[in-house]
């Protein structure tokens, strides 16, 4: 898994939140390194830079449905460090949440 897909992080998602509804031993700690993953691959996506072009008011070039996707997925994965990592004192990746004022 040389380059991540969007399509990968997209299943990685689901993946995540469906082993919510049968939570066994590791739960916490398998559903934390998901998540540093999915950050991860979404770096190597460069869906951060993504983001703040569209923050400081840029545009990016990609096509409306593509662009939302990506811009909701790395929106996804903010919520999903904060519901994870939060309860369990591990939020370091650093990223503050802001208000997106692109209208997407
Ligand atoms: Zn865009």
């Amino acid at each position: 898994m040389d380059e991540p897909r969007l399509s990968t992080l997209q299943a990685l998602l689901i993946l995540l939140k469906a082993r919510e509804s049968a939570p066994k031993k590791g739960y916490y700690f398998r559903s934390w390194m998901t998540a540093k993953t999915l950050v991860s691959m979404a770096k190597d996506l460069e869906l951060h830079d993504h983001y703040a072009l569209h923050t400081n008011g840029g545009t990016c070039g990609f096509d409306h449905v593509e662009c939302l996707t990506k811009t909701r997925v790395w929106q996804t994965l903010l919520i999903v460090e904060m519901m994870i990592g939060g309860p369990q004192g591990r939020l370091q990746h650093h990223r503050r949440p802001r208000v997106c004022l692109t209208g997407l």
